[in-house]
């Protein structure tokens, strides 16, 4: 090889592997939704898929994303998550639930965590491909509670002004046995006296009781502040031990603020709320929403139609404020505090293998009207926004069966409970959202399953998912081409 062929593909290496530093991509992308909306198993089985079509040549179970179909992508491996402070999605604890003697669905999320993920694949087109072989994309998936975000209108809130929504509300807090003895608890508090440790623990128990009965027990999902139900790393901290003083009425929440001394209750509870807002929204949104670059929000409203209408109403008003933590138009005081960048929104409909196939995009349809609803009040503008319905880890089969001559689409799996095999017609799903004569007249009953059966003599698991592919391309399409 002469000097000048040499020296010409020493410049092709460099630029090639400038290039490929250059080339190498990345991208945040959250997953959020309301406890119980199937976060947990989402990732789960979203990671299971992913690392399962990174394996060369096995058939993939991604047809509909694009790298996979053109079979560009070459490798998906796990790597060190980059942030020490936040806890790591267990994903090897998630699958050994899933794989045990009898196979169960993994924890719940409790807390935020992260894992990334190594993508390598072939550049579809452009100067890219030309200079390329292989790119690599990272891909960080962060899992947080929805109930968080539910959190944001308080950063707008006084304590005074918490107090009196949270007031307002007494009438659905009325539905649990655990309101009496959490309101009688603030008549006999005097506001003005000096504040006891104990006393405050003591009544701030007694109102977390009430929200994770209302949430457990009566299907009910707004609950402020978010960490009482799901307090992560803070449980039993000052942080979270509060309460709102329902009792009073807005010129009494005055008079108290004016005329009560530094260390009486009122003011405790006062600094509280407001070190709560400073000290954990505030650092929520600053330090990981506004490095999302993607959000996937998920909605499970079959367990909501179960539940009733008035818990459906408080779930669809739940969701309306977890979307207006995505709504940062210029003007957004949002905005304004902090600087968010998700330039794509999922909402997605879980667990759509609980029903029937016919009825999967009335499922769709429905998450489109429950959208439409909460969407009159905020804009999601400069953010492109999508619907599926998906299931992320498949627990059921479908089949046919006839009756009276006629064939009825139904689903096959193993109940949650007790973990017996049925073949169920799981009922019609409501394309709109139901009126109120629907309500009186019938209720939904949608089955819940366990995880798949397969799974338990398989040494290699191989999951099923509805629509992951699909999803995948939406929200990773752009990244790999
Ligand atoms: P999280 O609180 O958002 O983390 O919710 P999980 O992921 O723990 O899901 C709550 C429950 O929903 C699980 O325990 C399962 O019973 C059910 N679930 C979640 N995803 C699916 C799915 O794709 N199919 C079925 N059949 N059930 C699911």
């Amino acid at each position: 090889m002469n000097f000048v062929s040499k020296t010409l593909n020493k410049a092709k290496n460099q630029t090639k592997s400038v290039l490929r530093r250059s080339t190498d991509r990345h991208v945040r992308v959250a997953v959020t939704g309301l406890s119980g909306s199937g976060k947990t198993a989402f990732i789960t089985g979203l990671v299971h898929q992913l690392l399962k079509a990174g394996i060369p040549n096995q058939p993939s179970n991604l047809p509909l994303w694009h790298v996979t179909r053109e079979q560009r992508l070459y490798g998906v491996e796990r790597e060190l998550q980059p942030d020490l402070a936040i806890s790591s999605f267990d994903y090897q604890g998630a699958m050994k639930s899933l794989t045990d003697m009898p196979s169960k669905w993994p924890t719940s999320t409790r807390n935020i965590s992260e894992l990334r993920l190594a993508l390598h694949y072939q550049p579809e087109s452009g100067l890219l491909s030309k200079f390329t072989e292989r790119s690599t994309l990272i891909l960080d998936i962060i899992d947080y509670p929805g109930e968080w975000l539910l959190d944001l209108p308080l950063l707008q809130l006084s304590y005074n002004d918490w107090c009196q929504q949270q007031s307002d509300k007494q009438a659905l807090m009325k539905s649990s046995p655990h309101f009496e003895e959490f309101y009688q608890a603030l008549l006999k508090l005097d506001l003005h006296d000096k504040a006891d440790a104990g006393d405050i623990e003591r009544i701030a128990k007694l109102y977390q009781v009430l929200l994770m009965d209302l949430f457990n027990e009566r299907g009910y999902y707004l609950a402020q502040p978010g960490r009482m139900l799901l307090p992560g790393d803070l449980a039993g901290s000052p942080m979270v031990t509060w309460f709102p003083l329902l009792h009073l009425s807005p010129e009494e929440l005055l008079f108290h603020s004016k005329t009560s001394s530094k260390d009486s209750f009122y003011q405790v509870l006062q600094n509280r709320y407001q070190g709560y807002v400073d000290q954990v929204v505030k650092p929520f949104y600053r330090n990981h929403f506004c490095h999302f670059d993607r959000q996937v929000v998920l909605v499970d409203s079959l367990t909501a139609l179960n539940h009733g209408q008035l818990q459906f109403n408080d779930m669809l008003q739940a969701l309306s404020q977890i979307i207006e933590s995505f709504q940062f138009g210029k003007s957004n005081f949002l905005r304004r505090l902090f600087s968010p960048k998700i330039d794509k929104l999922l909402f997605a409909a879980t667990k759509v293998d609980h029903i029937t196939r016919n009825q999967q995009s009335n499922l769709l349809q429905l998450l489109n009207d429950m959208l439409r609803e909460t969407q009159q009040k905020v804009s999601l503008k400069g953010c492109d926004v999508e619907t599926m319905a998906i299931s992320a880890i498949k627990a059921t089969k479908h089949g046919v069966v006839e009756s009276n001559g006629q064939k009825i689409e139904v689903v096959k799996g193993r109940k949650l409970d007790n973990y017996e095999q049925v073949t169920i017609f799981p009922g019609d799903v409501p394309k709109r959202l139901p009126k109120l004569d629907f309500w009186k007249q019938q209720g939904f009953q949608f089955v819940n399953f366990a995880p798949p059966l397969t799974l338990e003599s398989e040494v290699q698991p191989e999951l099923e998912h509805i629509r992951l592919d699909h999803l995948l391309q939406y929200l990773l399409g752009d990244k790999l081409e």
